[in-house]
Order: structure tokens, then C-alpha cells, then sequence
């Protein structure tokens, strides 16, 4: 199978069947936390990179071929090898896999294309949306995400917003901490004050815990991250 991968249990998900919807490491981020290492191919360019039907075919096999598997999944994911929504047909994708199975869909995305109201629409038929918010300030976003130079944290910001108003499913924003470069006390309570604009349904405290090909990239450790999940509320938990 070259697009479908899994199953994959996770802390996040539970058990959910990945979908790749680019090819390797196609992405609008360079993140220093990568686990795919280094973008090779930086780009905000929406295309077809890799076409819907050959990743419905694929998937209609898998679920044939794994009826007992099927029935364990909690969900199929859009995440993989690069940023989905680079994918411009990610709402024609999501509307077929609604035809072929009721297995709730989540979508992981870096949400950094999000101010586009044509990706929020296309996003529309997914069950969950799961979108990162590592920075409030233009200069931490750029230490930490390395985005493709015309992404601005303030569209990042404003199109989660617009998002939560639209998406009448689940919204669980992840937010990655990478000690030394987000995780000031500061700056945590800055982003509670837009984390509470945003209003999603669950928040999701991480930090890196595998390694990256970044060798200076080190992980919050968990007493200082539990202190943030009580600045970021009752709806927050540390993955
Ligand atoms: S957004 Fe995801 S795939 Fe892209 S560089 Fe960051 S961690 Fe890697």
C-alpha cells in the first residue's frame, strides 16, 4: 500500500488507520520537531499530489481485506508523510470515504492554511479536526514551525477562529512545547487568551519524545507541563 498505513495506536487517537495524502514530507513547515526530518519540498502550493482515486481504491481494499481490523478502528486519519490540506481534492476525499465506510474521520493538519475559506469548506465533512498552535509571537511561530516565508501566525490564528465558528465537528488543538523555545511561562498564558478564542473541545499538551534528526531539540518535562495544563483549563490534558 503506498497511501494507506496502519493501524497505528496512538494516545491521541486510539486506533486509527492513516491516509497520506502527499508524498514524502511535502510541507508548508520545517518543524525542529519533525519525525520525518528535514522538508525537502517546502511549499503552500494546493495540488493534486497524489490523485483521490488511487487512495480510495487502496483504502477499499484495505477494509476488505481486514474486516475484524475495520471494526477495532476509532478512526481513519489524514496525516502521514506531509500537510493534507496541500491536497486540493482533501474535500472530494473526505466525501468518498463517507460513501464507503462510517468510520469516523479525523484530520491532522499544521493549520497553516486554514485562513483559506475554501479549506475550511472542504474540511467541513470530516468528524475531527486536529490542528497545532505552537506560537503566539511571529518570532517563536519561526523557531519552532520554520514555515514557508508567507505564512504569518495571525493567519494561523484567525483562520482556527473562523474555523471553530463553521466546523460543527470535534476541534482538538494540539500544542506541541519544545523546551527553551515555547515554553515560557509567558508565552503559555498568551496562548490561553487565544486557545480561549478559539474554544476547541479538547487541548492536547505534547512535547517531543522521540527523537529528531535535530540534535538540540528537548522535550518539557511533565511537572512543568502539568503546570501549563492547569494555566490552559479544564479541557486540556497532557499526551
Ligand atoms: S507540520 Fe508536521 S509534517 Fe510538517 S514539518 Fe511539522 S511536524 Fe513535520
Amino acid at each position: 500500500m503506498k497511501y494507506i498505513y496502519g493501524p497505528v495506536k496512538s494516545r491521541r487517537l486510539g486506533l486509527s488507520l492513516g491516509v497520506t495524502l502527499t508524498p514524502y514530507k511535502i510541507c508548508s513547515f520545517n518543524c525542529v520537531y519533525c519525525q520525518l526530518g528535514k522538508t525537502e519540498a517546502q511549499t503552500r502550493e494546493r495540488k493534486e499530489y497524489v490523485q483521490v482515486e488511487e487512495i480510495i481504491s487502496e483504502l477499499r481494499l484495505w477494509l476488505q481485506n481486514n474486516e475484524q481490523e475495520t471494526e477495532k478502528l476509532d478512526y481513519i486519519t489524514f496525516s502521514g508523510s506531509g500537510e493534507p490540506t496541500l491536497n486540493i481534492k482533501i474535500g472530494e476525499l473526505i466525501a468518498e470515504i463517507k460513501k464507503i465506510t462510517s468510520i469516523p474521520l479525523a484530520v491532522i493538519t499544521n493549520a497553516s492554511l486554514l485562513n483559506d475559506p475554501l479549506v475550511r469548506k472542504e474540511l467541513l465533512g470530516a468528524d475531527l479536526i486536529v490542528p497545532s498552535l505552537n506560537a503566539i509571537t511571529l518570532p517563536i511561530f519561526q523557531s519552532i514551525n520554520r514555515p514557508q516565508n508567507s505564512i504569518d501566525i495571525k493567519d494561523i490564528i484567525n483562520g482556527l477562529m473562523n474555523l471553530r465558528r463553521e466546523f460543527l465537528g470535534k476541534i482538538w488543538l494540539e500544542i506541541m512545547l519544545v523546551k527553551g523555545l515555547n515554553d515560557g511561562l509567558g508565552h503559555i498564558r498568551k496562548i490561553k487568551e487565544f486557545v480561549d478564542k478559539i474554544n476547541p473541545d479538547k487541548i492536547q499538551l505534547n512535547s517531543p519524545v522521540r527523537s529528531t534528526t535535530e540534535s538540540d531539540v528537548f522535550s518539557v518535562d511533565k511537572k512543568r507541563l502539568e503546570k501549563f495544563r492547569e494555566i490552559l483549563g479544564d479541557r486540556c490534558e497532557v499526551i
